[in-house]
């Protein structure tokens, strides 16, 4: 499942063929995604209009148009969002495509139709239901010791589920929290109210230098993520914990456990975590 790094992947790919360019048309090949994807919201406030930013919110990528309109486009499990040639062969599962004025093509691929393909009309992106209840983003200046020791205070829940959870921060799903857990040298299953004040310093830290690094790398490429180019991402190789069970760790030469946690495996150094 794509988080933050291979979100801001493909915005980074995105959008230099897609700042000051016209959408002249879009396909809806099939409708049934998790949300039903609406034709005529495309027509009234999308087709004939220009691209002028593309950004990201969580795991939402958004592009943003001249009319003030929007385009929000989630990944789910398995979405993939490339940029193709017009006449390029067209892969199975590719239900929207976009077609711009430039003889290009954005082309949203989703083989489990988890994902999200809406139009926000004019005017209502800041207020829109979809972001009412999002944390902050780990990358922003609000994502600091302060924050992350007012908010610890108040939960007993595992570490490892306070990183996960998205009215905490955003976007930070399983690879990440194990890899930042590491890094800051944190067992995953300490009570978030457990932390000292500097292990949540190397927390919040650790949260950015591991999301950083992996947007360096162009992602993570375990399966099947491919940035708006469909080439894959790097920092797999870089990983220090995540899906590393039975292997030495790189920092101390001890075993590397894995444990379930809330059903998601978790990977951790029993000696460098603690
Ligand atoms: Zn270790």
């Amino acid at each position: 499942m794509p988080e933050l790094p291979e979100v801001e992947t493909i915005r980074k790919g995105l959008a230099p063929c897609l700042v000051n360019v016209r959408i002249t048309s879009v396909d809806i090949r099939e409708s049934r995604l998790r949300w039903p994807v609406v034709a005529a919201d495309f027509s009234t406030w999308i087709i004939g209009n220009r691209i002028v930013s593309v950004t990201r919110r969580a795991k939402y990528l958004l592009w943003h148009l001249d009319n003030g309109a929007a385009v929000i486009i989630h990944l789910g499990m398995s979405g993939r969002l490339g940029i193709f040639a017009a006449e390029s062969w067209l892969e199975s599962h590719t239900h929207v495509i976009f077609h711009l004025d430039t003889d290009m093509q954005v082309r949203y691929r989703d083989p489990r139709r988890f994902g999200l393909v809406e139009v926000v009309p004019p005017k209502q992106l800041e207020t829109w239901f979809r972001f009412k209840n999002l944390g902050l983003e780990p990358l922003s200046e609000a994502f600091d010791h302060r924050f992350v020791a007012r908010s610890l205070k108040k939960s007993k829940k595992p570490i490892k589920n306070w990183i996960m959870d998205a009215q905490n921060i955003v976007g930070v799903g399983n690879i990440y929290a194990n890899e930042a857990l590491f890094k800051a040298g944190i067992h995953p299953a300490r009570p978030a109210n457990s932390l000292k004040n500097d292990e949540q310093r190397r927390l919040v830290e650790s949260v950015k230098s591991v999301l950083t690094a992996a947007i360096n790398k162009g992602g993570t490429t375990l399966n099947d993520f491919r940035n708006a180019q469909s080439e894959p991402g790097f920092f797999q190789l870089d990983l220090a914990v995540y899906q590393n069970a039975g292997q030495v760790c790189g920092s101390c030469g001890a075993i590397i456990e894995r444990i379930v946690m809330s059903g998601r495996s978790t990977f951790y150094c029993p000696s460098c975590q603690r």
